[in-house]
């Protein structure tokens, strides 16, 4: 066997893992590895003060694997604000997967990912996100009790997206209400990117609610389907980011707000699904202000999943469910109005309760 000699010189300039721009303190950090199912994933457990990291396993074809490190350090340290803001007691953790979930999920693959999760004892708790179903999660439930997300008839609360797109209209009123004075979406223009789980669904309740909707996505058939079903119109211009538009909704992936895009938008509200939209929480959140688009942050208004997932753990039914994720209508409303009174962002609002939520059992714990 010969091994490579790796020359100092040629390493990156910054450090791997901990000196990663999204490393925040992480407490653990893990990667998976199976020569026979081709398994390459990395767990990410952010912050556990509050309960067990509890978080989706997103598989994706990440273009290297920095970009899959650095998508699991920004989606458990979401999922820690998430969970903490929701007042759930739970804390931050993700799992990627890299791959293509179309062509390289094999059932053995989820189960030996499963293996992994069970090796850290309940300390990471996993759950569906992109490029997962809840089959995949019933694969896992077979080797490990350590996830949510599974069927219903395995005793798991079911599809969580419904919920989610719920939460995310609730909030998505509430930033109305807090711009405009009424929380009314009638006739209101709104983009929402990506109509896939969430999306769907969302674009259901936008248009119950008489709103405008145009729609986006690259899946084409997706389009046909959801513009035919609910009479959404479909977006066929060449910059979606400059349509004159009340409210922008990303239901796709995250990072849509950075710096090509933030200067280009022309809308009043952005409030949507997609999971650390800021490509830049303190820069963007901040030109966003100075714009006077007005952010609901996207870890407190898409917090409907894990509140779903949660109820498996509390053994809590549908009632509860729905009267937490309306909740998220008076959570987001009065972290647009503290940002304001503070003079600060939403964004950083919200990572301020978080934070205490978190300093405050920490200390409890000490006593
Ligand atoms: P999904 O995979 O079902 O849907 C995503 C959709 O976005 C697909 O239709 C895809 O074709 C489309 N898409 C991908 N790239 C795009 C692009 N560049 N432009 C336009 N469309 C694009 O995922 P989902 O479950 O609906 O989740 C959507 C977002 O919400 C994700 O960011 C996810 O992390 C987040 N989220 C989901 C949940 C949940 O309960 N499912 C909970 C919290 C957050």
């Amino acid at each position: 066997m010969t091994s490579e000699v790796i020359n100092i010189k040629d390493l990156p300039k910054v450090d791997p893992v901990f000196g990663q721009a999204s490393f925040n303190d992480h407490e653990q950090i893990v990667f998976c590895n199976d020569k026979e199912t081709g398994l390459k994933a990395i767990i990410g457990i952010h912050n556990t003060v509050l309960g067990p990291a509890l978080g989706g396993t997103r598989m994706w074809q990440y273009a290297n694997e920095w970009e899959a490190l650095n998508d699991v350090l920004r989606l458990s340290r979401g999922m820690t604000y998430k969970s903490a803001v929701a007042g759930l007691n739970l804390g931050g953790g993700k799992a990627v997967i890299i791959g293509d979930a179309k062509t390289q999920k094999t059932p053995e693959l989820m189960k030996r990912f499963g293996e992994f999760v069970h090796s850290l004892s309940g300390k990471y708790i996993t759950a569906e996100d992109i490029g997962m179903e809840t089959s995949d999660m019933d694969l896992v439930r077979d080797v490990t009790p350590y996830v949510t997300g599974i069927s219903e008839s395995r005793g798991g609360a079911g599809n969580p997206s419904p919920i989610t797109a719920y939460g995310v209209f609730v909030g998505m009123k509430a930033a109305a209400k807090f711009k405009y004075g009424s929380d009314a979406l009638e006739d209101k223009k709104v983009i929402v990117q990506g109509i896939g789980h969430v999306g769907e669904s969302l674009v259901e309740h936008l248009t119950n609610e008489g709103a405008q909707v145009i729609i986006t996505d690259i899946n084409q058939e997706r389009l046909d389907f959801v513009s035919k079903k609910y009479g959404a119109q479909i977006y066929t211009g060449d910059n979606l980011y400059a349509l004159d538009a009340d409210i922008y909704a990303p239901c796709a992936l995250g990072a849509t707000i950075n710096d090509n895009t933030i200067n280009l938008l022309n809308v009043d509200i952005i409030a949507g699904a997609a999971n650390n939209q800021l490509a830049n929480g303190i820069k963007h959140g901040q030109i966003l202000q100075e714009k006077g688009i007005v952010y609901a942050p996207d870890f407190v208004i898409n917090a409907g999943g894990i509140i779903n997932v949660y109820a498996e753990i509390e053994n809590y039914g549908k009632t509860e469910i729905m009267r937490q994720t309306e909740n998220i209508y008076n959570t987001t409303l009065n972290i647009l109005n503290t940002a304001t009174t503070n003079n600060t962002t939403p964004h950083e609002a919200s990572i301020l309760i978080a934070q205490e939520k978190i300093d405050a059992r920490k200390k409890e714990n000490k006593q």
